[in-house]
């Protein structure tokens, strides 16, 4: 191989002309970075750096260019080379396509890439380091690489059954609108926002025939989201999302156990109060998923607090009726209802309260048999990303971590296809 070809194909810029390499040197004088000085082959010039119509050219930009490319062996590297403007038809004067990079970008397109599949399965120390890059520029890349995934396909295609929820960031203080497909368990849609202007606009990104197509749409208790559904997908069956109901009473007993946990510290049963306190997540994991410390704790609360064991049983039970589903979820609801009705915890008879004005749309939901597993990975996997994103100065990031990472839209490696 001729050592032009050689160097083209180490750098994934195959059909690219590379005229020349050369060693920079760093302050201590050793060697600091590789630049790859290449030419466009004739075919590939004079295009629109957006639709890559072929355009006439215009001027010669702000000369050469360099752009991040990934490192070579333990030395960054970068590719080199003119960046004249075209101007296009459509998109005026601009600089002109290049194949080794995205439109604007200041990394290539191997770079972007490797950035993006690293974001979406990695740690962000580790993105940073192993790529000598900040937080805010992976929240850039992410985001032009996720724009150009969701732009090539269309992602309503056969969107029959629908989970809407909102999902806070920021701590707390910004809201996403976020929707996801059931039958395949990806997410489909994400906006900034938690009203009904905002869920409008995904209604009208899916058109009028598609929303004619949707059977059953889940959501928590919210009336902005049961307003714009009636509106618009009048034919569409209101599902209660069982996560929110199973959330209900989970907070339920967070609030039962504080309440038997500031008793016992104000009786001065000190060592019933620490054992209380370190209890809670005895209470609320999945007793499948329990340790055996965590085992004992429970057999411990069962002997020592009856009141706060019952609103265990109590939330545990619940869970139980979207595990049956079916008439049988329905049919051990109705017994539910009854048991914390009578329960004398008042946080419960309120949650039975709020599951009887919901009813219908809970009851829909255990007649569609309406999993709950596939959403509520989602949910938990995007509240995981919220936190990752933190750092990132906008929400478009974050949203664009959340389609690479949820919606399948994350590209392979440069050159694994
Ligand atoms: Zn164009």
């Amino acid at each position: 191989m001729r050592q032009a070809s050689v160097w083209a194909r180490l750098l994934g810029v195959q059909g690219t002309i590379v005229e020349e390499v050369t060693g920079e040197e760093d302050e201590g004088g050793e060697l600091g970075a590789v630049v790859v000085g290449v030419r466009l082959r004739k075919a590939d010039a004079g295009r629109c750096g957006i639709c890559r119509r072929r355009s006439s050219g215009y001027d010669r930009g702000e000369g050469r260019r360099r752009w991040r490319h990934l490192d070579l062996g333990t030395v960054r590297s970068f590719i080199e080379a003119e960046a004249p403007r075209v101007r296009c038809r459509d998109h005026g004067v601009v600089v002109g396509w290049v194949p080794w990079a995205r439109h604007g970008a200041g990394h290539t397109r191997a770079f972007d890439d490797t950035a993006a599949w690293l974001a979406v399965r990695t740690a962000k120390s580790a993105v940073v380091e192993l790529l000598r890059i900040g937080w805010r520029t992976v929240g850039r890349i992410i985001t032009r690489v996720s724009a150009e995934a969701t732009a090539g396909v269309d992602r309503f295609a056969g969107l029959r059954r629908i989970g809407i929820d909102e999902i806070s960031y920021k701590r707390g203080h910004r809201y996403l609108t976020v929707v996801v497909d059931h039958d395949r368990g990806r997410l489909v849609w994400a906006a900034v926002g938690h009203d009904e202007n905002s869920l409008h606009r995904f209604f009208d990104a899916l058109g009028e025939e598609r929303c004619a197509a949707i059977t059953l749409i889940s959501a928590d208790a919210a009336s902005w989201i049961a307003n714009v559904v009636r509106e618009r997908c009048e034919h569409a069956v209101l599902c209660m999302d069982p996560f929110h109901v199973v959330q209900w009473a989970s907070r339920a007993l967070d609030q039962v156990r504080r309440e038997v946990w500031n008793a016992a510290r104000r009786g001065g049963q000190r060592a019933l109060a620490r054992e209380l306190k370190g209890a809670r997540f005895a209470l609320w994991k999945n007793p499948e998923d329990l340790t055996e410390r965590q085992e004992a704790k429970l057999a411990m609360i069962e002997k020592t607090n009856y009141r706060l064991y019952r609103a265990y049983l109590l939330k545990e039970q619940l869970r139980q009726v979207f595990h049956l589903r079916g008439r049988r979820g329905c049919r051990l609801l109705d017994h539910w209802l009854a048991w914390a009705q009578r329960s004398r915890l008042p946080a419960f008879v309120k949650v039975a309260r709020s599951i009887r004005t919901h009813r219908s749309s809970i009851d829909a939901a255990l007649m569609h048999e309406l999993s709950n597993a596939r959403v509520e990975a989602i949910n938990t996997r995007l509240r995981l990303l919220t936190r990752i994103a933190f750092g990132f100065r906008s929400p478009d990031a974050l949203i664009a971590l959340a389609m690479l990472s949820l919606a399948g839209h994350c590209p392979p490696l440069p050159d694994r296809r």
